[in-house]
């Protein structure tokens, strides 16, 4: 028996893969998705049925802003019920954020929403952005057992599908530009589409036909890179921001980070103020540890909570989130204890 075809919406943001070439002039314009099927009439043989939205104004990934992603969240939340997966098409420099900030924001996800973009415009000849966006496509629209194979918000970059809340953008050069250093990718793609099942996350329930999103990002949310001879006006300057909600410390290796008397004085100070330092490493691969050292021990009793594995990306993004939830301290501090949708192992 033939399955029913899927219909999937695309969101177009802006970025590279919605580019290509004036036929007069050469120059870059942006590309009409909504004219998809005629310049790629190979999409017809999906079993999909496609519409497009395409932002107004159309942004490069560098503009965007908390805004956006809310922005985004409604418009997946208002077409929910009428598509059975989304794919979102976003420039490469910020995808990571945005990707990270929408699993946290889309609650009760249980349809694959799938960001991807390109290195090369997709009117180019050499384009990454062709297979990108058609296996995005039937990635979205991939159903096993009943549901959606793939019902979390995921990134596809060049043969790999990941957690989208577990990638970073890794090369300004390379076609495989995005990593997941601390997770597995949800499916690999050659000849054929290799989903691997035991470690894509799934919903509680697939019953709701309503998506709820959260609509409201905390501001007051900074991040911190340390560094051998980080002087310390700047760390100072940092955790004297008025308003100042949280932090994310970009820690060397297992957590660990400069145990000097002003180091850790401006730390426990700012957290006896009731800011939130989120300690995550520098290292691509690997895990805060804060017990393993003196020096990862010492922001531990000061009171910095561990991040774990988790990227930049969703570190800040899920303190924006969960602070937007305005919970009190105790129950903000137990959300970021614990993963919420996969973003780190304990
Ligand atoms: N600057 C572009 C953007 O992020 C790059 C890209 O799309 O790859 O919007």
């Amino acid at each position: 028996m033939s399955q029913s075809k899927s219909s999937i919406l695309i969101i177009y943001t802006g970025g590279t893969i919605g580019m290509k070439n004036d036929e007069h002039t050469g120059a870059l314009i942006p590309f009409d998705f909504s004219g998809i099927y005629e310049e790629f009439p190979s999409l017809k043989r999906l079993n999909v049925d496609i519409e497009v939205i395409t932002l107004s104004p159309i942004i490069d990934s560098s503009n965007v802003a908390p805004e956006n992603w809310v922005r985004l969240a409604e418009i997946i939340r208002d077409n929910y019920s009428r598509y059975d997966g989304f794919v979102v098409l976003h420039g490469t420099d910020t995808m990571s954020y945005t990707a990270s900030a929408l699993s946290f924001m889309l609650e009760d996800l249980a349809k694959p929403v799938v960001f991807t973009g390109s290195q090369i415009p997709i009117g180019v000849l050499r384009t990454d952005g062709r297979e990108n966006l058609i296996t995005s496509i039937e990635i979205a629209g991939s159903r096993s057992e009943g549901h959606p194979t793939v019902p979390e918000v995921s990134l596809y970059f060049q043969n790999r599908l990941f957690r989208a809340n577990r990638t970073t953008k890794r090369s300004a050069e390379a076609l495989n530009a995005f990593v997941s250093d601390n997770y597995p990718p949800l499916a690999s793609v050659g000849v054929n589409i290799a989903y691997h099942k035991s470690i894509i996350n799934h919903p509680d329930s697939y019953d709701n036909t309503e998506l709820h999103i959260a609509t409201h990002l905390a501001e007051g949310v900074e991040i911190v890179k340390i560094f051998p001879g980080m002087s310390r006006q700047i760390l100072e300057a940092v955790f004297s921001i008025p308003h100042l909600k949280a932090v994310v410390l970009e820690t060397f290796g297992a957590g660990n980070a400069p145990t000097c008397e002003w180091f850790i004085r401006i730390i426990t100070r700012a957290v006896e103020r009731g800011v939130i330092v989120l300690n995550i490493t520098q290292c691509g691969g690997g895990s805060v540890e804060m017990d393993l050292y003196d020096t990862g021990l010492r922001l531990k009793q000061a009171g910095v909570v561990c991040g774990y594995d988790m990227t930049t990306e969703a570190a800040v993004s899920k303190l924006m989130y969960v602070l937007g939830l305005n919970r009190s301290k105790e129950e903000t501090l137990e959300l970021l204890r614990q993963p919420l949708r996969g973003e780190f192992t304990v």
